[in-house]
């Protein structure tokens, strides 16, 4: 899974250890198979509760802690609850750090006032978001070395917009429709990837770009899509189980066992991308 959002990770005979983010995030989404992938163990006086994936291309164990306080440890098909246990063990003060982060942190998650220093995502990657004024320059958007730099063309009146709120709508729509092209391409581009493996479709479906607070993506009776602009922040692989699992609703309308299965084929793995996406849903759909 390359291009997560931010996380430190930490490597250690095989083991690695990633802490997905640094905001909370919803934690309505249910992500194992079934009640004996729960385990536990204990950091002084601390339980901690961890969830087991098995993954058939996992080649290591590797350790998530979720800003959601979820620690999810992926693992290859054939290793044995005692070699988890002990990886987990190994790993306990840094889980335990990292929750206790999270937690701390709980708290912070403010609404945005679009005022450079504050976090942006593209891609799966975090950006840190500079305004700057210049008369010189039309407005515009660009990503430049790790920052989303945008450029106003003449800086509000101090004495009108004493909290910023000015400058603030100019920066956000100027934001807006910067993702809004980025998700256009980047869409596209992911949906030709994909379609090949929906080898139900006979041609590619359409698709329309509308900003939701709570979908990703949905898909209409005729079969065309909707996507949401602000998944374009999420890492491709995230963006492509969007994808997958709308085209497996062009087969399959309703969540059904069939559906499932069909969705399953095209990306086994497609829980735990899943469970990536839902972590940082509010910090994406944060605006
Ligand atoms: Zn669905």
């Amino acid at each position: 899974m390359a291009n997560r959002p931010e996380h430190k990770t930490a490597s250690n005979n095989g083991v690695s250890a990633t802490r997905v983010s640094n905001h909370s995030a919803p934690s309505n989404n249910t992500l194992t198979r079934s009640n004996d992938t729960r385990h536990h163990l204990y950091y002084g006086q601390d339980k901690i509760s961890y969830e087991v994936i098995q993954k058939d291309k996992a080649r290591k164990l590797r350790i998530k802690v979720y800003p959601d306080q979820r620690v999810v440890v992926s693992v290859p098909m054939q290793v044995t609850d005692e070699f988890i246990h002990q990886s987990v063990q190994k790993r306990v003060r840094w889980i335990w750090q990292h929750l206790q982060d999270f937690a701390k942190q709980k708290t912070d998650v403010l609404p945005k006032r679009y005022v450079s220093g504050e976090p942006q995502f593209y891609l799966g990657r975090r950006y840190v978001l500079k305004v700057i004024v210049d008369p010189e320059q039309a407005a515009n958007v660009k990503l430049i070395r790790g920052k989303l730099t945008v450029t106003l063309t003449h800086s509000s009146n101090a004495a009108d917009d004493t909290d910023g709120s000015d400058r603030a709508t100019k920066v956000k729509s100027l934001l807006d429709s910067w993702y809004h092209t980025k998700a256009k391409t980047i869409f596209a581009e992911r949906l030709a990837a994909v379609l090949p493996q929906a080898n139900w479709l006979h041609s590619s479906p359409t698709f329309k770009i509308l900003s939701m607070k709570k979908q990703w993506g949905s898909c209409s009776a005729q079969g065309n899509l909707v996507l949401n602009p602000h998944l374009v922040k999420a890492p491709k692989e995230c963006i492509d189980y969007v994808i997958l699992h709308e085209l497996c609703h062009i087969k399959e309308h309703n969540h059904s066992e069939r559906f499932w299965r069909l969705l399953s084929q095209v990306m086994p793995h497609w829980k735990a991308v899943k469970t990536e996406l839902d972590s940082m849903a509010e910090l994406y759909l944060n605006e």
